[in-house]
């Protein structure tokens, strides 16, 4: 994952793909479509970091701006050994579909820097991060670009994040990064917003096929934030998490993992690698399983033309961004796999992160229940608009995700107009 297969294109290509498709699906002039299709702007940084053992090492960061026609940019930030610019680009263009799809007044923005955090000590990873910040402040702000978490940053990294920023300005500034702990201005229900959001979309598409997600065989890649509370939901709900992949392994239980159990489990050992009450399977047969529904949580080409043929789910639900190539997307279809796209299927993390946002600006906070039940509502309207657009264009999940999107964002850049 993360890694490019032979016959495989770049994420940010793999975007240009969807995204060229819903431009001549909505008959879109291309000079103009060529606008929406680029980021805005990108930033590339040298991050300087004295290291515990006094050597002193230069990482390098980036920011991107996709499209802003409709708000501010908004978007994580990822620290992984495999970030690239095309990678960002890639990740801010899926955030300015995913806000236009659920109709969150946000564009799209993304980040990374290129690190491994399992080799970093916390002091490196605060260094890292309030370097990175200085670097890129001249173009974020609660009214310009709006960072949040992503792979391998957490509630802790945007705490750095916000105190950096305000030190330097001067000024109380809650809303210029979400994901903060809830102690000092984040979003009860923010945490598991994302993995919320993907059983909402998994329980839906049981719906509209006449079935129910209770007693669904469910397989799950990746069980970090959005996996593990995915399946904490879709567990609490009835259905059997037969298997569940992370970086350290696999493990497989055919009557079903005890989710808390596995999370717990996964906490203390930071991963799920020797968990009991299971058997540890090979990548392969992972992916062989027979179950009900398959959910990537975890990076990009997860599904790809080397094992999408091998996939015996009737439902995928991308909790990852970009799980999914062009090239594997041409076999789920052949295979009649109802695919919840990531664009909608993960977009429970940015609305969650809306709210904080909203309740940052407000001053006035909302509690659990009226987070998740927001949440809620708003998932369940934006899957059956893009189901009524699949109807209507007679296309699958995925296309009918990207033609509300490029139209909506068209609409607003026509509106606007072109500067000058
Ligand atoms: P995380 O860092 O919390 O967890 C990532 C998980 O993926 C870990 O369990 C890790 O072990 C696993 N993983 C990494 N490489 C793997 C491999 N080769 N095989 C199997 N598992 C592997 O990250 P996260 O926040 O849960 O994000 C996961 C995905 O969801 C990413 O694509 C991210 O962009 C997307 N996403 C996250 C959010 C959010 O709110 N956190 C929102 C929307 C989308």
């Amino acid at each position: 994952m993360g890694v490019r297969h032979k016959d495989e294109v770049t994420p940010f290509e793999a975007m240009q793909a969807r995204f060229w498709t819903a431009v001549d699906k909505l008959g879109l002039d291309h000079g103009f479509a060529k606008i929406l299709e680029q980021p805005e702007r990108e930033l590339h940084v040298s991050i300087p970091v004295v290291m515990d053992d006094g050597s002193i090492k230069v990482f390098e960061g980036y920011r991107v701006q996709h499209n802003t026609v409709r708000g501010p940019a908004k978007g994580g930030i990822r620290f992984d050994k495999n970030v690239s610019s095309n990678e960002v680009q890639a990740l801010a263009a899926w955030m300015t579909w995913k806000c236009a799809v659920v109709d969150i007044p946000f564009g799209g923005g993304k980040g990374g820097v290129i690190c491994d955090p399992s080799t970093l000590s916390m002091g490196e990873l605060e260094r890292i991060t309030r370097r990175f910040v200085t670097r890129i402040m001249d173009i974020i702000g609660p009214d310009r670009d709006i960072p949040a978490p992503d792979v391998n940053t957490t509630a802790q990294v945007m705490a750095w994040f916000y105190d950096t920023y305000s030190m330097h300005t001067r000024q109380w500034h809650a809303g210029v990064v979400t994901g903060k702990p809830v102690e000092m201005g984040g979003s009860k229900g923010r945490e598991e917003a994302t993995g919320f959001g993907v059983y909402i979309c998994a329980r839906e598409a049981c719906k509209v096929k006449g079935t129910e997600l209770a007693e669904k065989k469910i397989i799950v890649q990746g069980f970090g934030n959005v996996g593990s509370w995915f399946a904490k939901f879709a567990h609490d709900d009835g259905a059997k998490i037969t298997a569940v992949a992370d970086i350290t392994g696999i493990v497989y239980n055919k009557k079903g993992l005890d989710i808390p159990t596995l999370k717990t489990w996964a906490k203390e050992h930071r991963g799920i690698k020797g968990f009991k009450d299971a058997e540890e399977i090979s990548i392969e047969d992972f992916y062989s399983l027979e179950c009900d529904i398959f959910a990537p949580c975890a990076l990009e080409n997860a599904i790809n033309s080397e094992n999408a043929d091998k996939i015996k789910a009737r439902f995928i639900v991308e909790g990852a961004n970009g799980p999914t190539t062009p090239a594997a997307d041409v076999i789920l279809e052949e295979k009649d796999i109802h695919v919840v796209p990531d664009i909608l299927c993960n977009a429970g993390g940015v609305v969650g992160s809306y709210f904080e946002w909203v309740q940052n600006r407000q001053g006035i906070f909302w509690d659990k229940e009226t987070v998740l039940r927001r949440i809620e509502e708003k998932m369940i309207e934006s899957y059956h608009k893009v189901y009524k657009v699949r109807e209507d264009y007679d296309t699958k999940m995925r296309a009918a995700a990207y033609i509300l999107a490029v139209k909506l964002v068209a609409d607003v850049a026509k509106m606007r107009g072109i500067y000058a």
